[in-house]
């Protein structure tokens, strides 16, 4: 791997795939598994950095497609970089902007754990819609959705931007599929992400070489291969020895359609083809059963806009299952959100407090459901990382979903 950039594992789940480590990066270490915060526009919104590094985050993940479009890759590169302009002293993440072009095409669903609730026009295309995105062999074309504008991504164009942006690690271009999609179109298009990635490879190591002032940004390659066992594990192992002018990927991400009964299985499926050397994050997911059962098949890391998006709704997170504080049982409720946490919330309101902003739709909602959300993550995934240092990664998950499950309301 590069200078400064390196994994290491440490305490394994007996007779599982999963495991504790450390990923080390130029601007500080990630122990593993991690919950990673979502700031796509290089803002976890409505929160300050220092309410985001107070409740426990490690790292950042940024989008590469939205800071294009606004401010500019140049712009944050001329800035030193998306850590430095958004505030942040700690490691970055950017993905490469292949999910977001691509949700632009038509009939795509958002992979996993979607039901109804949070989900918004973002993730879903109603069919008949315009397509604003159409791949062929090179890249992909697509307009803006701020102005219509006509663009264009490439690998080489998606490695340029993530470089400018600067982040610790970076994501491979993919495409990415929906489960709506063929058999037979699966496979075209894994031949096709598959020559991403070594393009992807190609120009990283190019780029490394001609800016060798900055720090060594690591590398992920994307599996893509939907429900398919055999495609996901060629995927994994064709990724796995990828190499281009003695260049590998430093890591890997689990992207594309996931449903959510076969997270665990299609984790485990790719996770037995990876080298354990190397990290492997899981996109896009946050849902408490889920960071279990992707925790227990070996991935390490995974990022989710769902703790704020939620947050903003009301919706609260806690041991006991969700609640909504907007509904009437918490309008006299002198009570913190959730008497576990130690959040700054949870530390100085009481639900009566929140359901007043929710009611009188006030600002401030945004800022102390956002920490309270961000903050029961982060924590979930670090007790579950202490639980497989105790060697009591099973008594833990069983203890707690037990009690998760039955307080969801
Ligand atoms: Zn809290």
């Amino acid at each position: 791997m590069g200078d400064g950039f390196w994994f290491e594992q440490a305490a394994t789940i007996p007779g599982h795939l999963g495991r504790t480590g450390v990923i080390h990066t130029p601007h500080g270490d990630i122990a593993t598994p991690a919950f990673i915060v979502v700031g796509t526009q290089a803002t976890v919104k409505g929160v300050l950095p220092r309410d985001v590094r107070e409740a426990g985050a490690q790292a950042v993940l940024a989008n590469a497609y939205h800071l294009y479009l606004q401010p500019g890759a140049d712009l944050v590169d001329e800035a030193g970089g998306v850590a430095r302009f958004m505030g942040w002293d700690g490691p970055t993440y950017t993905d490469s902007g292949g999910f977001q072009v691509l949700s632009q095409g038509a009939g795509f669903k958002k992979v996993l754990a979607m039901g109804t609730q949070g989900l918004t026009s973002d993730d879903v295309i109603a069919p008949g819609k315009d397509r604003l995105a159409l791949v062929d062999d090179d890249g992909v074309n697509f307009r803006s959705y701020r102005d219509g504008s006509r663009h264009r991504f490439t690998p080489e164009i998606s490695m340029r931007i993530q470089h400018q942006l600067g982040a610790d690690i970076m994501f491979a271009f993919d495409e990415c599929t929906t489960l709506m999609n063929t058999r037979e179109y699966q496979e075209r298009s894994l031949d096709r992400t598959y020559a991403w990635a070594l393009r992807c490879l190609s120009e990283h190591k190019k780029l490394t070489d001609e800016r060798v002032s900055k720090p060594y940004q690591g590398l992920f390659g994307v599996v893509q291969g939907a429900q398919y066992e055999d495609l996901r594990r060629k995927a994994a192992r064709d990724l796995a020895e990828a190499e281009v002018d003695d260049q590998m990927f430093d890591g890997f991400g689990i992207g594309g359609a996931l449903e959510k009964e076969n997270l665990g299985t299609i984790c485990a499926w790719v996770n037995e083809e990876l080298p354990p050397d190397k990290p492997r994050h899981l996109l896009g997911i946050s849902e408490p059963e889920d960071l279990f059962v992707a925790i227990e098949a070996g991935a390490d890391t995974f990022d989710c806009v769902n703790p704020s998006r939620t947050a903003r709704n009301g919706r609260v997170y806690t041991d006991a299952g969700k609640y909504n504080v907007d509904t009437l049982v918490n309008k006299r409720s002198f009570t913190p959100l959730d008497d576990d946490c130690d959040c700054y919330t949870c530390t100085h309101f009481t639900r009566a407090y929140l359901h007043h902003l929710t009611r009188a739709k006030e600002l401030l909602l945004y800022t102390l459901m956002t920490i309270h959300n961000e903050r029961y993550h982060i924590r979930l995934v670090d007790r579950i990382r202490a639980s497989i240092e105790q060697g009591q990664f099973a008594d833990f998950r069983d203890e707690f979903l037990g009690r998760y499950a039955s307080g969801n309301r």
